[in-house]
């Protein structure tokens, strides 16, 4: 599932397995959590370009539907707790009240999660990783955490951006 990482080949350090290694930990921890592997390209100017992957769930209406129910329920459960507790009462309960349907219509409006992208540097071979919650919009540009490189991440699998 997880594909190894491209040999750099070329000015790779000791620490190419090791950033190996943690590519496909981190690879492994997003599959786990329900995500989806877009296969990306890491480029820079005069450098191979490696091969990398985004994590990302698109949520069907269903799911939407049941992460708002999920959120919408677990506000209103907290605002309840809260009628129970003096001087908060006022307070807490009245505004969870209004945060629920505001919240889960916000969540119900999101159809894709990106957990994060991760893969080797062309230049030096460490892991390059990519925030989670970022907008695709491709190229995405990060830079190597290592040496600096200046990289543009796009799909893989498709010659536009
Ligand atoms: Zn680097």
């Amino acid at each position: 599932m997880v594909e190894p990482a491209a040999a750099p080949g070329v000015a790779a350090g000791a620490g190419v397995s090791a950033a190996a290694a943690e590519i496909a930990e981190r690879s492994a921890h997003w599959t786990d959590q329900g995500a989806d592997r877009l296969a990306v390209l890491l480029s820079a100017d005069g450098f191979a370009a490696t091969t990398g992957g985004v994590f990302l769930r698109d949520w069907s209406e269903a799911d939407r539907r049941r992460r708002a129910a999920r959120w919408w329920a677990g506000l209103w459960a907290l605002g309840l707790a809260f009628v129970f507790v003096p001087i908060l009462h006022f307070v807490v309960p009245p505004a969870l009240l209004v945060a629920g349907p505001l919240v889960a219509s916000r969540v119900g409006a999101v159809r894709r999660t990106v957990f994060g992208g991760i893969g080797p540097c062309p230049r030096c071979g460490a892991a390059v990783v990519v925030g989670g919650g970022i907008a695709l919009d491709w190229p995405v540009r990060e830079a190597c955490g290592r040496c600096y490189l200046a990289l543009e991440i796009a799909p893989a699998g498709r010659v536009s951006v």
